[in-house]
């Protein structure tokens, strides 16, 4: 049952942020509903003030600075990101990623920002921002900072916005030279959450012969997505075969700490790390000897 709650509805950004501002730990923003609902409806958050964004179309934007930074309006929804031509020509892995969540109907409505502020540690999206080395763009009124993707998960379901804070936007570098990135998850049905997830980003040295920067991270596999830094470091200054990716796999899977529900146990979970890991940097592997 939903408690009673004040509800606004601002129509810019600097509307949204005086009422964060006045209302702060009271107030809760709510952009698609998809998930914040459930939560609701489950009594696990309620609020005395509900700020819904989702009509600040000046947040909703693909921009892309060819060769600098792909730039997400928060409001951006999961659809665009998926049909976005200039995301499928040069982060083809945001539109995959995209592709495999939830159903038409879920991407059509929610938001990215959505999504990375909800922070469930099975999301798709936050572990292929985190390999792609993305920043988020956090707003307060008359006031702006930038934090990595990697900081801004702070915990199972917590994140490091401070109140009266919004996302405004997430910031994608373009990936160096000789850099292939991909994504995959382990779903009983197509758009399924992942039971375990893995994106990885492999930078290859000049001659191609040398992996000179890798990222590997997980989703479900810990309370927040998770670098595999143990893992990564077994892969740089070496060049990868077969043999070195099942040993990347295997380390993965002991720097984990991974749920167990429903959809399979903490066991079962550590060996879909050692599959996926080692499954999706080869892949990532191919793409960066072919960029
Ligand atoms: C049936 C179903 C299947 C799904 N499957 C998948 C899946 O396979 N993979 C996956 O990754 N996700 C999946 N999801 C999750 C889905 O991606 C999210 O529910 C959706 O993106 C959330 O966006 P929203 O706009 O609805 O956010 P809301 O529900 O409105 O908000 C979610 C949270 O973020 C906060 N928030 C929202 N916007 C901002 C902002 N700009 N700044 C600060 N805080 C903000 C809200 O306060 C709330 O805490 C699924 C959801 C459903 C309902």
């Amino acid at each position: 049952m939903i408690k009673d709650f004040e509800y606004f509805s601002p129509k810019t950004v600097e509307e949204a942020l005086s009422l964060l501002s006045q209302y702060k730990e009271e107030a809760k923003i709510i952009a698609g509903g998809q998930s914040l609902l459930v939560v609701m409806k489950q009594g696990l958050i309620s609020t005395e003030y509900l700020v819904d964004i989702k009509g600040i179309s000046a947040l909703a934007y693909i921009n892309y600075d060819e060769g600098k930074y792909l730039r997400i309006g928060a409001l951006t929804v999961h659809h665009a990101i998926e049909k976005s031509p200039v995301i499928q020509e040069h982060f083809g892995v945001l539109s995959e990623m995209e592709r495999n969540l939830a159903t038409v109907q879920t991407r059509n409505w929610g938001t990215i920002g959505g999504n990375l502020c909800h922070a469930d540690p099975a999301g798709d999206p936050a572990p292929v921002f985190i390999a792609l080395k993305a920043k988020l763009k956090l707003a307060s009124l008359g006031r702006e900072r930038i934090i990595s993707m990697e900081e801004f998960f702070r915990g199972y379901l917590e994140v490091a916005l401070e109140p009266g804070e919004m996302l405004a936007e997430i910031q994608v570098p373009t990936p160096s030279p000789r850099t292939g990135v991909a994504q995959e998850k382990l779903m009983v049905m197509h758009g399924d959450m992942g039971t375990v997830g893995a994106a990885v980003s492999i930078t290859l040295n000049k001659g191609g012969s040398v992996c000179q920067d890798a990222r590997i991270v997980l989703s479900n596999a810990a309370p927040a997505p998770l670098r595999a830094r143990d893992a990564e470091k077994a892969l740089v200054g070496k060049t990868i075969t077969d043999s070195l990716l099942a040993e990347a796999g295997q380390i993965a899977s002991r720097e984990v700490d991974p749920p167990a529900d429903v959809h399979g146990s903490a066991e079962y979970r550590r060996e879909m790390v050692k599959v996926f890991v080692k499954r999706v940097a080869l892949k990532a592997l191919e793409r960066a000897k072919a960029a």
